[in-house]
C-alpha cells in the first residue's frame, strides 16, 4: 500500500509520503528509549496534567482534525467530530483513573510468610502500536492514553491510508508537554513491522486490524517473545427475539450496521431473527436501511459515505456476488454506485448458507445478512457458528433470556437491547479469531505493565 491520502469520496490522490528510511526509524527508536527514561520517572500527577492538555488540544483542533479524518477515510464529518470528542474523554478518563488502577495491590502477607507482600504495576517500555484506518484517532488514543499514563512510550505504525492523521498523533503528546519520544509516528509500510518488532528496544506490540495482520504480527512477536494484544475482526450477531421492541431493534440495528459507513469491527453484521417476528422485523429494518442518505461525507445530511479503500469496495462486492451466485437473495442494494470514489450502498442479503463466504467472513461495508431462527437454541447456534467472537447483541425484554444470552453468546462482549459500543469504562476485546487481550478500563492499562510481585520478609 502506498502511504498516501486518497479521498475515498472521489478517488483523488491528495498527498503521498515516502516511507521513513532505516536511519530515520533508528532515530525514532533511540528517541523512544530516551522518552521512556524520561516518562517513567514522572509522577502520575505530572502525566495526568499532560494528558489533560492533550484532551484540550484535541478539542481545540476538533473541526480541522475531523475534516482531515473524513478526507482521508470517508466517515461522515459528524462521526469524525464525535470521534475527536470521544478521544478527549478517553484521555481525561485515564488522567483521572490511572493512578488508582495501578496502585500497589496488597496480598495476604501472612499466608506467604512475609511481613509485606504486594503487586506493583510498572511500565514495560516502548510499545509498537499497529493501527487501522477505520477509527483513525480513537484506535490510537485508546492505546496511547493508558500506555502513556502507565509510563510507557508508544511507536505508532498507522494504516498507510491515514498518514496525515498519523502525523497529527505523532505531535499531539509532545505539544501537550510529554517528553520527546513519548509517542512517535513511524511512517512505514507493513513490510517494516518485523524489523521494528524484532528490535530489542521494543518491548511489546498492540495491533488493531484484520485477522491476517494479527496472525502475522503474532507470529513475529512469538519468534521474538514479545507480549501482544490483538484486536481483530468481528462478525457480530444481532439476535432479535419475540419479546423485543421491534421498532427500537430495527432503528438501532441500522445504526449498528451502517455506522462508520459499515466499517466497524463491532458493527452488527448478522441479524438473526426469531421466526415469529422475522417478517415484522425485516420489513422495519429494510425500510430504515432504504431511508439512509448516501452522499458526500462532508454534508450534514449524509448518513453513509464511501468505503475507505478501493480494495474494500472490491472485497465487499466479491463477497455479495459469491453469495448471490450460490443462492442468496439481495433485498436491498447489492451493487456499487456508479460514481467516482468507492461507494457501496446499504445492502440487505438473505438466504445465506454455510457454503457462502458471507456466513463465515466479516463484510466491511454496510451489508447486513438476515438469518431466520426457529428457536432460542437455533439463534445461539447460528450466532456462535463463526470464527469470530468480538461483540454481540441480543434483543429481548425477558430477564431470564437476557441472562441466557449473556452466558451462551461466544463473544468478548454482549450488549442486551443496545448496540456494541466502546466505552473507556468497559473492557473491550474478543475471543476466538477476534484476538486476545483487553483494552480500556483498568484491565487495558495493565496489559502493558510488569505486574511485579514484591515479597518482604
Ligand atoms: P489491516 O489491513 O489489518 O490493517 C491494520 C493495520 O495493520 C495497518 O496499520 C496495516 O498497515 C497493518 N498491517 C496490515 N498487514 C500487516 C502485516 N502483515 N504485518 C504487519 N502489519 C500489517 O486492517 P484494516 O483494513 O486497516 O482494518 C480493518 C480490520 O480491522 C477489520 O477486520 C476490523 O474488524 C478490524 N478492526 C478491529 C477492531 C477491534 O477493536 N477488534 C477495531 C477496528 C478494526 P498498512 O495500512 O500499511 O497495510
Amino acid at each position: 500500500m502506498p502511504i498516501a491520502t486518497i479521498n475515498p469520496a472521489t478517488g483523488e490522490v491528495l498527498k503521498t509520503f515516502d516511507p521513513m528510511p532505516a536511519e530515520q526509524i533508528e532515530l525514532c527508536l533511540r528517541a523512544a528509549v530516551n522518552g521512556f527514561t524520561a516518562v517513567k520517572r514522572t509522577s502520575f500527577a505530572q502525566r495526568a496534567a499532560w494528558m489533560r492538555a492533550a484532551a484540550d488540544l484535541l478539542e481545540a483542533d476538533r473541526d480541522k482534525l475531523a475534516a482531515l479524518m473524513t478526507t482521508e477515510m470517508g466517515k461522515t464529518l459528524a462521526a469524525s467530530k464525535a470521534e475527536v470528542t470521544k478521544c478527549a474523554t478517553g484521555c481525561r478518563y485515564y488522567a483521572d483513573h490511572a493512578e488508582g488502577f495501578l496502585a500497589d495491590e496488597p496480598r495476604d502477607a501472612k499466608a506467604v510468610n512475609a511481613v509485606r507482600a504486594y503487586t506493583r504495576y510498572q511500565p514495560l517500555g516502548p510499545v509498537l502500536a499497529i493501527m487501522p484506518w477505520n477509527f483513525p484517532l480513537w484506535q490510537a488514543i485508546r492505546f496511547a492514553a493508558p500506555a502513556l499514563m502507565a509510563g510507557n512510550v508508544g511507536l505508532l505504525k498507522h494504516a498507510s491510508n491515514v498518514p496525515q492523521t498519523a502525523l497529527y498523533l505523532g505531535e499531539l503528546f509532545t505539544r501537550a508537554g510529554f517528553p520527546d519520544g513519548a509517542f512517535t509516528t513511524l511512517l512505514i509500510g507493513s513490510d517494516k513491522v518485523e524489523a521494528v518488532l524484532a528490535d530489542h528496544r521494543v518491548r511489546a506490540a498492540t495491533l488493531t486490524g484484520s485477522e491476517a495482520a494479527g496472525r502475522s504480527v503474532a507470529e513475529i512477536a512469538g519468534r521474538y517473545l514479545k507480549k501482544t494484544v490483538l484486536e481483530l475482526g468481528g462478525n457480530d450477531p444481532f439476535v432479535v427475539m419475540p419479546s423485543a421492541d421491534l421498532d427500537k431493534a430495527a432503528e438501532v440495528g441500522v445504526v449498528a450496521r451502517c455506522q462508520n459507513n459499515g466499517q466497524s469491527c463491532i458493527a452488527a453484521k448478522r441479524f438473526i431473527v426469531h421466526t415469529d417476528v422475522y417478517d415484522a422485523f425485516a420489513e422495519r429494518f429494510i425500510e430504515k436501511m432504504r431511508a439512509l442518505t448516501v452522499g458526500d461525507p462532508m454534508d450534514d445530511d449524509t448518513d453513509v459515505g464511501p468505503l475507505a479503500t478501493e480494495q474494500g469496495l472490491h472485497d465487499a462486492e466479491e463477497q455479495v456476488r459469491e453469495a448471490v451466485e450460490k443462492g442468496a437473495k439481495v433485498l436491498l442494494g447489492g451493487k456499487r454506485l456508479d460514481r467516482p470514489g468507492w461507494w457501496y450502498p446499504p445492502t440487505v442479503v438473505t438466504d445465506i448458507t454455510p457454503q457462502m463466504r458471507m456466513w463465515h467472513e466479516e463484510v466491511f461495508a454496510p451489508v447486513a445478512g438476515l438469518y431466520r431462527a426457529s428457536s432460542y437454541e437455533e439463534a445461539i447456534e447460528i450466532a456462535n457458528d463463526s470464527p469470530y467472537g468480538l461483540g454481540s447483541n441480543a434483543w429481548t425484554t425477558d430477564p431470564a433470556e437476557q441472562e441466557r444470552f449473556a452466558n451462551d453468546l461466544d463473544a468478548g462482549m454482549v450488549f442486551v437491547n443496545g448496540m456494541t459500543t466502546s466505552y473507556p469504562q468497559l473492557p473491550f476485546g474478543g475471543v476466538k479469531h477476534s484476538g486476545y487481550g483487553r483494552e480500556l478500563a483498568e484491565v487495558g492499562i495493565r496489559e502493558f505493565c510488569n505486574m511485579k510481585t514484591v515479597w518482604v520478609g
